[in-house]
């Protein structure tokens, strides 16, 4: 039997067959990953095997290989981590241009982020209701730049109908993992596709529980039958910035489109003479900001947390 982990609380998986059925399921033996010490071998999102046992409870022989996961390192060492999720289609960061303003470092550091996990990103500026003509222009502006590195990106009101539908059709048959300042309107968003989610969510805290991040990402929430969302915490708690300030730049598409292009093959970029990055950024075809975000990301020492 195969099934997907939709819920984990210690040494129970809830399970659920492509038939939308829900089982138990408890792990037989040992489970191990290439690399990294984990401290829990299966993950919410997690494709498995299973054996039936009883008419609802299943052992697990097996995990399917995951797409890609998302990993919280340990902080006492970094050879140990918790797997939070696997197998996400895609990350959606939830951003406003005010109350309050999204920093433009924030929205990098997502990116990269998912970019380091091997996770398609999505970039919604909701609150559109409240852009006057000024904020709309640099909205448009943001648009371009995010959207010609290869990031979708979406203009919205959780107030709005026409867009409420769009946030759902974007989430349709996907497994999306949500993030977002508090106060950007996650859970007034996701309330509106699915209410039941928030109750759920109160419980444990996370979408509608504003600033308290204790979710273990334990659950994934279901809107409807293949579609399913992880409320994730903020980048900085994930603490996942864990690349090498060598190879920051792979993960800024606009950068790795370069590589190979400096003078110098270890070239980080900064000071060094015949820079391609340098060139690109005086040539307007790298985006300031940006540019400011890696500079940023390379000197803040807490990424490496
Ligand atoms: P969360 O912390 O990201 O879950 O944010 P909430 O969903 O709790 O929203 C924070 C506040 O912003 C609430 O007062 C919402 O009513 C408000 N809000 C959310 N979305 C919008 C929007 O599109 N337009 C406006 N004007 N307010 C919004
Ligand atoms: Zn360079």
């Amino acid at each position: 039997m195969q099934g997907r982990v939709i819920k984990s609380t210690g040494s129970w998986y809830n399970v659920v067959d492509k038939n939308d059925k829900q089982y138990s399921c408890r792990l037989r033996g040992k489970f191990k990953i290439s690399g990294i010490k984990v401290t829990n071998p299966i993950a919410v999102g997690d494709y498995v095997e299973f054996e039936l046992e009883k008419e609802d409870v299943g052992l697990i022989i097996n995990i399917l290989p995951r797409e890609n996961y998302v990993i919280r390192k340990s902080i006492k060492s970094a050879k140990e981590g918790h797997i939070l999720a696997a197998n996400i289609d895609q990350a959606v960061l939830i951003v406003t241009l005010t109350k309050p303003r999204t920093s433009l470092g924030f929205i990098d550091r997502f990116l990269v982020t998912a970019e380091a996990f091997r996770i398609p990103a999505i970039l919604i500026f909701n609150k559109s209701d409240l852009y006057d003509d000024e904020l709309l222009e640099s909205q448009k502006e943001l648009s371009k730049i995010y959207e010609a590195l290869g990031y979708q990106t979406l203009l919205v009101s959780a107030f709005n109908e026409q867009d409420q539908q769009i946030f759902y059709d974007l989430l349709k048959n996907k497994t999306s993992l949500i993030s977002g300042h508090s106060g950007v309107g996650k859970s007034t968003l996701i309330n509106k596709i699915a209410p039941e989610i928030n109750q759920k969510t109160q419980e444990v805290s996370s979408f509608a529980n504003k600033g308290v991040h204790t979710t273990t990402f334990a659950e994934m929430f279901k809107i409807d039958r293949n579609s399913y969302v992880i409320d994730s915490p903020g980048i900085k708690e994930l603490g996942i910035l864990d690349i090498e300030k060598e190879e920051l730049s792979h993960f800024f598409p606009e950068m790795r489109a370069l590589l190979g292009k400096c003078k110098f093959h270890n070239c980080m970029h900064l000071q060094e003479p015949k820079c391609a990055v340098i060139q690109a950024i005086e040539q307007g075809n790298i985006a300031l900001s940006r540019y400011e975000s890696y500079m940023s990301i390379l000197e803040n020492e807490d990424n490496r947390r």
